[in-house]
């Protein structure tokens, strides 16, 4: 029997991320026939909804994220994890879960493996699957090595299902560690408005094959018009059209939209990478045979300053 914790921060409240976690989580646990902890970081989640799906639930909501500490969030994990001996610890896949994890594992003599797109328990092990070589194969592994520590793509996994009882909540303290291994210096925030990409419905997004900076703004009107985020391939970013936030891609961020189109973006396997959990691929380009085409539902083979006005107007007057 070997039981599950899912860590998540709650600042983003119990979100698609969280629902996900815990979704793989609770069908681990289901197999395992274990129990199912969850552990929030910070404020911003007051629990109930972990409470309805989770046979635990403790909140560190001491811990700011304002004033992120990676040792403070990782002292209080590890113990957590050490009072439950846990056979798989669960994280979900923002940048500080990434960091925490691995750490995490070192910690407590674990094994740990990170960017995976599915995890299943088979006996004591834990199955992971992840994409490899920019994409191009997908690879199994199986971690022995008690526990196994994963950050996952959690917004692809599906949701926890509720039961019909309520679990405690428990409020934890933390504490700086006066021995802290490393100490933050600086902190600078980044301004952006609207939904974040890892969490919006809808993605514009935009290569190099726009040109510049200005096509970025026909893109953003066409997004409005659907209350859509635009997004960015690395070369467009790269060239400083938009900011190094935008970048979607193996070294930019993961998304999961309802719908992303590609427009004037080559599909190379390392943008492939960021959007293999988007539901439905469009994409817009002159070459018809560009790589996107290949892995996208919907293609218009066209220059895109006539198709992207044309999409505009329909979309509105479909709105009007
Ligand atoms: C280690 C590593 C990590 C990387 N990480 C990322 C990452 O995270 N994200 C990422 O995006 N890339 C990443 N890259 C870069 C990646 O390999 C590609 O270089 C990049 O994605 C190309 O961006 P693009 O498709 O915008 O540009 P291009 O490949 O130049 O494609 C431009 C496309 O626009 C089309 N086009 C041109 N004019 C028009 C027009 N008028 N109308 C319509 N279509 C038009 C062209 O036919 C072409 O297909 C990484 C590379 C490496 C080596």
């Amino acid at each position: 029997m070997q039981d599950v914790l899912c860590v998540w921060f709650g600042s983003s409240g119990f979100d698609r991320s969280a629902e996900g976690l815990l979704g793989a989580g609770q069908r681990i646990a289901a197999t395992t026939k274990g129990k199912l902890h969850s552990l929030v970081l910070g404020k911003g989640d007051n629990g109930s909804r972990a409470a309805a799906i989770a046979d635990s639930v403790q909140i560190a909501d001491q811990l700011s994220l304002d004033a992120y500490s990676p040792e403070e969030a990782l002292a209080v994990i590890t113990s957590v994890a050490k009072s439950l001996s846990p056979g798989a610890v669960l994280f979900a896949n923002d940048a500080y879960s990434q960091e925490l994890a691995p750490r995490l594992a070192y910690r407590l003599g674990g094994s740990a493996i990170g960017d995976a797109a599915d995890v299943v328990a088979e006996g004591d092990i834990l199955k992971v699957t992840r994409s490899v070589y920019g994409g191009k194969a997908v690879a199994v592994y199986h971690l022995e090595r008690r526990p196994s520590v994963a950050w996952i793509r959690a917004r692809a996994q599906a949701a926890a299902t509720p039961r019909s009882t309520q679990a405690e909540i428990k409020h934890i303290a933390t504490s700086a560690d006066p021995n802290a291994a490393t100490r933050l210096l600086e902190r600078q925030t980044e301004a952006h408005e609207g939904v974040r990409l890892e969490d919006a419905r809808w993605i514009i997004s935009g290569g190099r094959g726009l040109g510049g900076p200005e096509p970025f703004e026909q893109l953003k009107e066409l997004a409005d018009t659907i209350g859509a985020q635009v997004a960015a391939s690395r070369a467009a970013c790269d060239a400083g059209w938009v900011p190094p936030s935008w970048q979607v891609g193996q070294t930019g961020k993961r998304v999961a939209p309802d719908l992303y189109l590609a427009v004037a973006i080559s599909g190379a396997s390392q943008h492939l990478i960021g959007i293999a959990d988007a539901k439905v691929v469009a994409a817009i380009n002159t070459d018809q045979h560009a790589p996107i085409f290949k892995h996208c539902q919907f293609g218009i083979v066209e220059d895109y300053k006539k198709v992207v006005s044309l999409l505009k107007e329909k979309l509105q007057a479909l709105k009007g």
